[in-house]
């Protein structure tokens, strides 16, 4: 029990500081749970959705830590994604921790315990150098660090090549290092836990992260619904000839806002996909695809693409530039965005076909509303696209009922549709009668029409009635 206090004590004081960062000093049950877990030496396996501070758990374990022990304290934080490394830097230098990337820092800085916070990819962790510094016993780095947290774990199921593909087999490793994480431990102070923070794991992929990280049979798991109430989910099912006039809506809402339109992201499953989509959109959007519009200098263009084959240099420019509020308002991508990419502002996920599976799903889905207000994932396809989709995905886009139950029902079995229903998903919005100022979708550009063509799909939802003000093209 006295431990139990002074942990409540050393936590009350590590979240002292956070008002004068212009944040709440009040953290949630799950993200306490897991810093309690940490501090103790358990192994800690965390499925919290976006949004929701994971990076929190990190940054106040090492307050926590030093505030009970008296000494300084360090993570090292293991990230998949350099635009996660970054991102991560930011972060701990607003938090006011003294934070580097392995890749650039000078290895006996790090040994000699000049920073908190180390964030490094699975290679450079696992390199013989680095790991000869975390072996000795008597370095700074040795004795004080606190936790080996894996951000963004469920990669560790496709990068380890753990996931199982139809057949049986076992995909093909293309990043081994991350099957390789769970030997970390023999070289750090024994007890020293290892957390694994993920957005989105199902069961599968979570006892596959224990299993890849070795983590100990007594590890703690904290998990929080991954239903984020903010969202709204549209499905509709169209014919390959017509899917692009699906963009007419979009098109108008650029040519109507201009840079003013809400930020969207069009995720695409393929190259060709991202080629016809953006031609189309410039083809229609004429000189309103620049901004301002007498302007054809391509930094004034209101699209941008991001894929994994693009330049890092243009990665990070066009990463840069969605983020803020400059001229960049549409983002055609395929998944290679998803990870870890935090704009906190994006009003629409169009998925251009659904994921191929429901992990990667709620991942496209998880870049929308991190700011907390209401968003939309709208997701558009053909038959054709649904045919390499996992049957999970099969099963959602094709749900004869509430889309958000058919989305979320694989990670949390207690999923409910959401009230009033029409900020639920394109089914729940036919069967609403709440009589509710958007109860007849006047808010949903994306919608109008969608009556018709989902009938096939949907063939118990309600006809609901176009009135004057939706906004039909
Ligand atoms: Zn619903
Ligand atoms: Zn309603």
């Amino acid at each position: 029990m006295a431990d139990t206090l002074s942990f409540d004590a050393a936590l009350a004081e590590a979240l002292s500081f956070l008002p004068e960062l212009g944040m709440s000093r009040v953290i949630r049950p799950e993200q306490k749970e897991a810093i309690y877990s940490l501090v103790h030496g358990s192994d800690l396996l965390a499925v919290l959705p976006t949004g929701f501070g994971k990076s929190l758990i990190f940054q106040l374990l090492i307050r926590v830590k030093q505030i009970l022990s008296s000494n300084a304290a360090c993570v090292i934080v293991v990230c998949p994604l350099k635009s996660i490394v970054q991102d991560q830097l930011t972060e701990a230098s607003l938090m006011g921790s003294t934070a580097t990337s392995l890749a650039s820092a000078i290895l006996q800085d790090v040994e000699n315990g000049k920073y908190q916070l180390i964030f490094a990819s699975a290679e450079e962790i696992l390199a013989k150098p680095f790991l000869s510094s975390l072996k000795k016993s008597g370095s700074p780095l040795h004795q004080n660090l606190a936790a080996i947290i894996v951000d963004e774990s469920h990669i560790v199921e496709t990068w380890a090549g753990q996931r199982s593909t139809k057949k049986g087999n076992k995909s093909v490793a293309f990043r081994e290092s991350f099957g390789n994480l769970g030997e970390l431990r023999s070289f750090c102070k024994q007890g020293t836990p290892m957390g694994a923070l993920t957005g989105t794991a199902d069961q599968t992929t979570q006892e596959t992260i224990r299993k890849v990280l070795c983590m100990r049979p007594d590890c703690s798991t904290v998990y929080a619904s991954p239903n984020r109430l903010n969202l709204r989910f549209s499905v509709k099912k169209v014919t390959k000839d017509v899917q692009l006039k699906e963009l007419k809506l979009l098109v108008n809402l650029i040519k109507e806002d201009g840079i003013n339109c809400p930020k969207t992201i069009i995720f695409c499953n393929t190259m060709n996909e991202i080629a016809v989509v953006v031609n189309h959109l410039i083809l229609e959007l004429g000189r309103a695809v620049f901004y301002p519009e007498f302007s054809t200098v391509q930094d004034n263009c209101i699209l941008a693409i991001y894929h994994s084959n693009s330049w890092q240099s243009t990665k990070d420019q066009v990463l840069a530039e969605f983020k803020t509020n400059g001229v960049k308002r549409i983002l055609i991508a395929t998944t290679a965005l998803c990870m870890g990419v935090n704009f906190p502002d994006v009003r629409y996920i169009v998925n251009w076909g659904p994921a191929r599976s429901i992990l990667d799903q709620h991942q496209e889905a998880g870049r929308t509303g991190r700011d907390g207000k209401k968003s939309h994932v709208i997701i558009i396809y053909h038959g054709q696209q649904v045919g390499h989709c996992e049957q999970e995905v099969k099963d959602f886009v094709r749900a004869k009922g509430c889309y958000r139950v058919a989305a979320y029902k694989t990670l949390d079995a207690t999923i409910e549709p959401l009230e009033p229903l029409h900020d639920c998903c394109s089914y729940c919005s036919t069967i609403c009668k709440c009589g509710g100022a958007q109860c007849d979708g006047t808010d949903l550009p994306f919608e109008s029409g969608m009556q018709e063509e989902s009938r096939g799909e949907n063939s118990n939802a309600k006809q609901r009635e176009v009135t004057p003000e939706d906004r039909v093209t």
